[in-house]
């Protein structure tokens, strides 16, 4: 095939006017930090969600570390997490001396398998966090059941969940809590930035301190006119906040979501066409339960050769990829630390994941040539140079 010549990154946010008029007014206002604009994006993701309290901060990363924070979580408790997830999440459980507990997947879907949540569950559970892999959403009918029967706090790993809905309910919109990404590879973009999405008034209050250094009041309402500059802090808190000019860039970014999303769901129609059949193959399986799907990335399984060589081909005819996730279990601090964990479906799958490129401003072209080269690829196991 004929090798294109410019590089096809895994993903590229998309800005247009749209953003750049919303971020100059915001320049232009000259009030840049935390302050109406990031009220005015809370506000909506309470609207998409149905959430009733909506924080923005400055990752999801931060956005875990307050909810493990606020929850008290800490030494000689455990937490449930599929493996098969970005390390921020362990990390943050590490580093509040807890224990990460890793649930299996189903390896078609990738999402966590409630069964084995279940399983894995002691006394020291404290809190599941399901990842709505892929922007497919777990299985959250069995996994609330279970979690009450428990009495466990769930924190749903909203980042690839920016539009994906779980029979008819938005994630963030089953009453618990939620954290979302505005990473430039997420669904929508900040630059940086993350959100919690809760209903519970007193961790809102606890939330909204722990993410400006315990300090009460935002800092427009204390420098604007009539202010009361003075504060007192009961306890200390982090500096976690979003800022304006991002949230400028959130906002003008939720009003084209469905537009984002529509168009992923169409490339994705174009993948299935254009890989089907594909020996060697396997395209990602939708959940069986009613859903909307964000598809957030299209991670296909490469089962004819080693995932390594695969890369390198897609290299050699310019197309990018990424890997969502290597597992964390074994990562090696977390082996070292916290011991062998028996996940077979979630090593089964690791090892042979890829995601291919998939943003809304890719064109068909684009999905047909990654389409010919995965194919041509595959059609030749041992990478001869045709
Ligand atoms: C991106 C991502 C995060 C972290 O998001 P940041 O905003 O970069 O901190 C957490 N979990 C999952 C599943 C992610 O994909």
């Amino acid at each position: 095939m004929e090798i294109r010549k410019d590089f096809l990154p895994l993903n590229r946010p998309s800005i247009g006017e749209t953003e750049i008029a919303s971020v100059t007014a915001c320049l232009r206002s000259q009030w840049i930090t935390t302050g109406p604009l990031c009220k005015n994006f809370e506000e909506r993701f309470q609207e998409l969600t149905g959430a009733r309290y909506a924080v923005s901060l400055s990752s999801a990363t931060a956005a875990m570390h307050l909810v493990i924070a606020a929850l008290g979580i800490g030494p000689g408790d455990e937490v449930i997490t599929p493996s098969l997830t970005f390390a921020s999440t362990v990390n943050m459980i590490a580093l509040h001396g807890a224990r990460p507990v890793f649930a299996d997947i189903h390896y078609d879907t990738l999402n966590i398998d409630a069964a084995d949540i279940e399983a894995r569950i002691t006394p020291r559970t404290k809190a599941i966090i399901p990842v709505h892999f892929a922007g497919a959403p777990a299985e959250m009918d069995r996994i609330l059941e279970i979690a009450d029967r428990h009495r466990l706090t769930v924190i749903e790993d909203a980042a690839h969940a920016i539009g994906t809905r779980y029979r008819g309910i938005h994630a963030g919109g089953f009453g618990r809590i939620a954290i979302f990404s505005f990473h430039p590879l997420k669904n929508i973009t900040t630059g940086e930035g993350g959100l919690i999405t809760h209903n519970d008034e007193p961790l809102e209050k606890m939330l909204r301190l722990l993410r400006f250094h315990g300090i009460e009041r935002d800092a427009w309402k204390r420098y604007g006119r009539g202010g009361n500059p003075e504060y007192d802090i009961e306890a200390p808190g982090w500096k976690y906040n979003l800022t304006d000019i991002q949230a400028a860039l959130g906002i003008a970014q939720l009003t084209r979501l469905d537009e984002f999303n529509r168009r992923r769901a169409e490339l994705v129609v174009l993948y299935r066409e254009g890989l089907k059949g594909v020996a060697g193959l396997e395209l990602p399986a939708d959940p069986s339960y009613p859903h909307d799907h964000s598809h957030h990335l299209f991670v296909v399984k490469i089962l004819a050769m080693e995932r390594e060589r695969f890369m390198e081909r897609l290299s050699d005819l310019n197309v990018g990829y990424g890997l969502h996730f290597p597992a964390c279990h074994l990562l090696k601090y977390v082996k070292e630390r916290y011991g062998v964990v028996n996940l077979p479906e979630t090593e089964r799958a690791a090892k042979r994941i890829l995601s291919l490129p998939l943003f809304p401003d890719m064109t068909d072209g684009d999905v047909a040539y990654v389409c010919a080269a995965v194919r041509e690829i595959l059609g030749d196991p041992k990478g001869g140079q045709d």
